[in-house]
């Protein structure tokens, strides 16, 4: 049994192999070519597999991609289709009217379909034969200082092989210290080790909060005659039902190749009714007479989670620190009004691997050097775009008609609107307590004799089609801090809601028929690493953590 922790040094690490680090590792060592510069570059991964992490929509701008490499569509960059047309449409719960314009940020026209798992495993290949060391089955579970307490030094990578009371098992392999000049974190919305960083330098500080948005997605395979076969639009997007007007939120589906379609659900994880289900929620997504002709014969063939941040311009942290910057979502790099984050997560790494170039010549990591990637970012076309929809979370957190007000002077307005930097509440702090006479179990539409398995899958298939695995042997990665408090308080005031929000049936409410005491069962296993837990629940109670590296869903398509 190998016990000391070992450690490796490299010029640059990159945790997280989402668009943000993969582009900004190619862009790196395509700089450091023309420079003649010889870089140790490595980058962690925590999914088994580089894209088993990844979900996205995915409509993708490819500004971004086409700078980084111009030839990408005859280099074999894995495309599904090109947007031909866009529809948008407002839903209501038996009908619905198309808008005869789509609205600005969501035409989509030649913009192209993808996978984003397809995606990352493609770019990982490019970065890889550019001489990046890609360890994927790695998660990043600590950030390593300096003496100094302040200048990031690198990341401990997670231990292997520990009991679920943490003891070492026989097979137990330490964590490694991975050691670099700079550590780019692209860990992606709500990165838990950007989290940690917050704590001990305040990358958030004096920044509205970020707000999330939680996505459910299944890519379905549809007949070889369906209704995109003749269709002139193959983008769609809608609002209305089932969210209504004062939850923002909406629908996508997207045309993919061989038949499928990339279809999902987003909503503001700003929303205030307890009893919200988001899983159901999707369910009567799918259930739209509108949206069933569109999936009429599928069958769902893989499914899965993830929240975005959509926060916006004032919610971006300081980007760089002594010996680290922050990349893509993980700094809010994200077009929340477009539902666009790939474009801007890559723009992002790739300023980040001009600042590195320029830090190696200088031969200093210290903050003052890697400040150039704000001021790069500030001149780029993603600041703009970002700033751009910089009220536009603040806005639609606003009920009617004081949201449909905001967005109006905002269009007028170029993004300023009536009030400049609007307050936000943080997603934890929207929920209203239940109505007095209510439990958890109040109102719930039981849609289980509906499940038809095929097209219409339970949570659980649907954790099983996301091919989510966990070893059941290992601490508990959901971290519950007051258990009692889920039962004494979270249950009365608001009825459970993470039985509610967790799209996988991670969190169940048990009762003790023995002793009618109610008792958090937290599914571990389940967990699709969406990490709406921690965002939403009412009393910040539940902290995400890495669990082992290799863990976690097992995506291919999305
Ligand atoms: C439902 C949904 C629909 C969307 N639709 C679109 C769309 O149509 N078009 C669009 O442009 N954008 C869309 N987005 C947004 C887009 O997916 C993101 O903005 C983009 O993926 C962000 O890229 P990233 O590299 O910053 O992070 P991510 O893509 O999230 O990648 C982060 C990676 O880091 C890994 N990681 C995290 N923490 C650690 C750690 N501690 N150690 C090791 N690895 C770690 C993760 O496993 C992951 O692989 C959508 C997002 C969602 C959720």
């Amino acid at each position: 049994m190998t016990s000391a922790r070992e450690h490796i040094e490299f010029d640059v690490l990159f945790v997280g192999a989402g668009p943000a680090n993969l582009a900004g590792a190619i862009h790196l060592m395509q700089l450091a070519q023309k420079k003649g510069l010889d870089l140790d570059v490595a980058l962690i991964e925590k999914g088994a597999d580089i894209g088993s992490h990844a979900l996205s929509g995915a409509v993708m701008n490819p500004i971004a991609l086409k700078e980084l490499m111009p030839d990408y569509l005859s280099a074999g960059c894995p495309v599904e289709a090109t947007v031909r047309g866009d529809a948008f449409y407002i839903l209501t719960q038996r009908s619905q009217h198309r808008l005869p314009i789509v609205p600005r940020v969501m035409k989509n026209e030649g913009f192209h379909v993808i996978s984003l798992s397809k995606l990352v495993h493609w770019l990982a290949g490019i970065a890889e034969e550019m001489g990046v060391n890609i360890f994927p089955g790695f998660s990043g579970a600590e950030v390593l200082y300096a003496e100094d307490a302040t200048t990031v030094t690198g990341v401990r990578t997670g231990d292997k092989g520990r009991d679920k009371d943490g003891q070492p098992k026989s097979n137990f392999e330490p964590g490694i210290d991975i050691l670099a000049k700079v550590t780019v974190l692209g860990e992606g919305a709500k990165g838990s080790l950007v989290r940690e960083m917050n704590k001990r330098l305040g990358l958030f500080d004096g920044r509205l909060p970020q707000t999330f948005e939680t996505g459910i997605k299944e890519v379905i395979q549809l007949p070889k005659d369906n209704f995109f076969s003749n269709s002139p639009f193959n983008d769609v997007h809608t609002l209305g039902y089932p969210l209504g007007v004062s939850t923002h939120g909406g629908g996508f589906i997207y045309q993919m190749a061989e038949n499928r379609i990339s279809l999902g659900l987003v909503v503001s994880l700003g929303y205030t009714d307890p009893m919200m289900d988001l899983y159901e929620q999707f369910i009567r997504f799918k259930r739209h007479p509108l949206v069933m002709e569109m999936i009429e014969g599928g069958q769902v063939i893989e499914q899965g989670a993830r929240t975005l941040e959509n926060g916006g311009y004032y919610t971006i942290p300081k980007l760089a620190v002594d010996g680290a910057l922050v990349v893509g979502s993980a700094a809010s790099m994200q077009n929340g009004p477009a539902l666009k984050g790939i474009h801007t997560a890559m723009k992002s790494g790739m300023l980040a691997a001009e600042t590195m170039i320029q830090a190696f010549s200088l031969g200093r990591f210290t903050r003052d050097a890697l400040d150039l990637y704000e001021t790069l970012f500030e001149n780029s076309w993603i600041k703009q775009e970002i700033y751009a929809g910089r009220n536009f979370a603040q806005a639609v957190s606003k009920k009617m008609p004081a949201k449909a007000i905001h967005l109006a002077l905002q269009v007028l307005t170029g993004g300023r609107g009536l009030i400049d930097k609007m307050s936000i509440k943080e997603d934890s702090k929207t929920l209203s307590p239940l109505r007095a006479g209510m439990d958890s179990d109040s109102g719930r539409p039981d849609e289980r004799q509906n499940y038809d398995g095929k097209l219409f899958v339970d949570k659980l298939t649907g954790v099983y089609l996301s091919k989510t695995q966990h070893r059941e042997d290992q601490p508990c990665h959901l971290v519950v801090h007051d258990p009692d408090l889920c039962v004494d308080r979270c249950y009365s005031t608001y009825g459970a809601p993470c039985t509610r929000f967790c799209p996988g049936g991670v969190y169940e409410m048990d009762l003790d028929e023995k002793t009618r005491k109610r008792r958090l069962k937290v599914n571990f296993s389940n967990c699709l690493h969406c990490k709406t837990c921690e965002i939403k629940d009412p009393y910040e109670n539940i902290t995400w953590t890495c669990p082992e590296g290799g863990d976690g869903p097992g995506y291919t398509v999305m």
